[in-house]
C-alpha cells in the first residue's frame, strides 16, 4: 500500500519557509516562524475532522451550530525539535492533550534508542498527530510510530516541516498507513544525514545551539 503524502504548498506557508530555511535567520526569528508555520500545518492536519451539530441561541436565532465531534487529538512531539511544531500547534488546538517521545542515535549502530516517553494513556481514543520537523532518514520518525502503536495508537499523522524523499520512502514502507503531512519534499539526503537544500539542524537553529 502506498503511503499518502500532503504538500501544503499553501502561498503563506512557502513564504515563511523560504525565511526560515535562511543561514542568516536568527533563533529568535525562526522559533517565531515555526509557530507561525505550525499553526497553518495544525489547520491543515485536522481539516477532515468530523463534526457534529448542537442547539444554540443567537441574539437573534436559535440554530443548529457545527461542533468538533468525535475523537480528541494527542500532539506527539519528537525530541527535541519536535516541540517548536508542538507550541504553534498547541495556540491552535489548545486543548489537545500532548505526549513526547525522546530517541537519540546510537553512533555505533545508527539505530534510534528511546530515552523518553509518556503519552496519555488513552491515547487508543485519541487522532495522534506526531511531529518533527525534518523527516530525513526516516529511522527515528519510524521507531517512534512503532512505539506509539504498540500504546495503541491507531489514527495517526506525521507532520514535518521539510521532507527528503528517502526518508518518506523509508517511513511509508515501515507505516504506509500513516499519512505524511509536509511543507515541502525536497531533493535528497547528503551523506551525514542532512537534508539538501533544507536548513540545517532544525534543533540547533531553533535553539541556538550551534
Ligand atoms: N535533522 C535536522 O535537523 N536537519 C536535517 O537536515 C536532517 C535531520
Amino acid at each position: 500500500m502506498a503511503g499518502t503524502v500532503v504538500v501544503i504548498d499553501h502561498p503563506l506557508v512557502q513564504h515563511k519557509l523560504t525565511l526560515l530555511r535562511q543561514v542568516g535567520t536568527s533563533a529568535a526569528v525562526f522559533r517565531a516562524l515555526l509557530r507561525e508555520i505550525s499553526m497553518l500545518l495544525a489547520y491543515e492536519v485536522t481539516r477532515d475532522m468530523p463534526l457534529t451539530y448542537v442547539h444554540i441561541k443567537t441574539p437573534l436565532a436559535s440554530m443548529q451550530a457545527p461542533v468538533l465531534a468525535g475523537k480528541k487529538l494527542v500532539v506527539v512531539s519528537i525530541m527535541r525539535a519536535g516541540n517548536g511544531i508542538l507550541d504553534g500547534m498547541l495556540e491552535l488546538i489548545p486543548s489537545a492533550r500532548v505526549g513526547h517521545i525522546g530517541l537519540y542515535r546510537n553512533p555505533e549502530t545508527l539505530q534510534p534508542v528511546e530515552y523518553y516517553l509518556k503519552v496519555p494513556e488513552d491515547i487508543a481514543e485519541r487522532r495522534t498527530i506526531i511531529v518533527d520537523p525534518m523527516l530525513a532518514t526516516g529511522n527515528s520518525v519510524s521507531a517512534a510510530v512503532k512505539r506509539l502503536k504498540e500504546k495503541g495508537a491507531k489514527d495517526m499523522r506525521l507532520v514535518t516541516l521539510l521532507s527528503a524523499p528517502e526518508g518518506i520512502m523509508h517511513f511509508h514502507e515501515e507505516h504506509p498507513d500513516v499519512p505524511v503531512f509536509t511543507a515541502a519534499v525536497d531533493s535528497h539526503l547528503n551523506s551525514h544525514g542532512y537534508i539538501v537544500p533544507g536548513l540545517g539542524d532544525a534543533g540547533d537553529r531553533m535553539f541556538g545551539t550551534k
